[in-house]
């Protein structure tokens, strides 16, 4: 029994090792990989449920290694917050975001303006410099504050409301759109959508994909429907799949959705192939 726990701890020290490895590797790897044209971005169309139409999408990164291949966000990204990477990474992703969804515009009715929605990290919300960062991307692009959305994590905003409600306040003034991602998962309650200012919450996949079959996540989605709307603000349903959730989301009153059976990301181009 001895000789085999001694082998299960080297085996488990082995394994530790070799994580610790690769995340070392990736951070090597990631450190340039922008200049290096590694990592660009694609773009996830959001729909309006009352009318099924396109009106923006959000941005997603994506890393395509040499070597390694395609390095999945949930991995990388990770990588790039433990790291302080994501402090380079970030304004270029919003800088893309933004010169692409500049090049968006149309027709001429204002109303028209498709929106980006960019993923911000809980690190880069710390560090204190988004509002000029952003002001400064708008500036350059030519974006109307307006048309450009970010996503933050309920848990981030949560972890640090007082500081985080004074960042979003001075976001929002700016007339910038702020949206709380992955709703419901942080157990925060929506109280705090209250002391907050936030213009819409993204309802987790994970409620979206049970809802047709466990009553308990339909309710739930339900639920953060009426509470938000009830306090003004837009609901965002992501990670339809379905015909029957996209159907049921739009019985109960949801703003809008995105998802593989709507759509899949895509780049700049195809994106503005789908709009035009
Ligand atoms: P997220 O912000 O929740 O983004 C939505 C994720 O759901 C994306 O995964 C998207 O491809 C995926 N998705 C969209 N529709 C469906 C669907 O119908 N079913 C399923 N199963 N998945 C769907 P992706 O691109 O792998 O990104 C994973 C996470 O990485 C994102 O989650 C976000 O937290 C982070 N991320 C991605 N790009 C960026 C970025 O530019 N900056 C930051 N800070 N984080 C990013
Ligand atoms: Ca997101
Ligand atoms: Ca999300
Ligand atoms: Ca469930």
């Amino acid at each position: 029994a001895k000789v085999a726990g001694k082998n299960c701890y080297r085996f488990y020290s082995r394994a530790m090792d070799q994580a610790v490895e690769r995340r070392v590797r990736l951070e090597q790897e990631l450190r340039g990989a922008w200049e290096r044209g590694e990592l660009s971005l694609v773009y996830q169309p959001v729909f309006r449920l009352s009318d099924s139409r396109i009106v923006g999408a959000e941005a997603l990164l994506r890393w395509q290694h040499p070597e390694m291949g395609m390095v999945a966000p949930s991995v990388f990204i990770d990588v790039a917050e433990q790291s302080g990477l994501i402090e380079a990474i970030g304004p270029r992703v919003l800088r893309a975001a933004c010169a692409a969804a500049a090049r968006w515009s149309i027709g001429s009715d204002p109303l028209d303006q498709l929106f980006v929605s960019v993923n911000v990290s809980p690190r880069q919300l710390r560090s204190g410099d988004l509002p000029e960062m952003v002001a400064e991307c708008l500036r350059e692009t030519g974006l109307a504050a307006s048309r450009l959305h970010l996503e933050l994590t309920e848990t981030a905003v949560i972890s640090d409301e007082a500081h985080a409600s004074a960042l979003l306040a001075t976001l929002h003034r700016s007339g910038v759109k702020v949206w709380l991602d992955d709703f419901g998962t942080g157990f925060s309650g929506l109280s705090h959508l209250r002391r907050v200012p936030v213009d819409g919450v993204k309802i987790d996949r994970s409620f979206i994909a049970d809802m047709l079959r466990d009553p308990d996540d339909l309710a739930l989605t339900t639920a953060i429907i009426a509470m938000a709307h009830s306090l003004g603000i837009t609901v965002v349903a992501e990670g339809v799949e379905k015909e029957g959730q996209f159907n049921i989301l739009r019985e109960r009153g949801c703003d809008l959705a995105q998802g593989y059976w709507l759509g899949y990301p895509v780049t700049a181009a195809e994106f503005a192939q789908l709009v035009t």
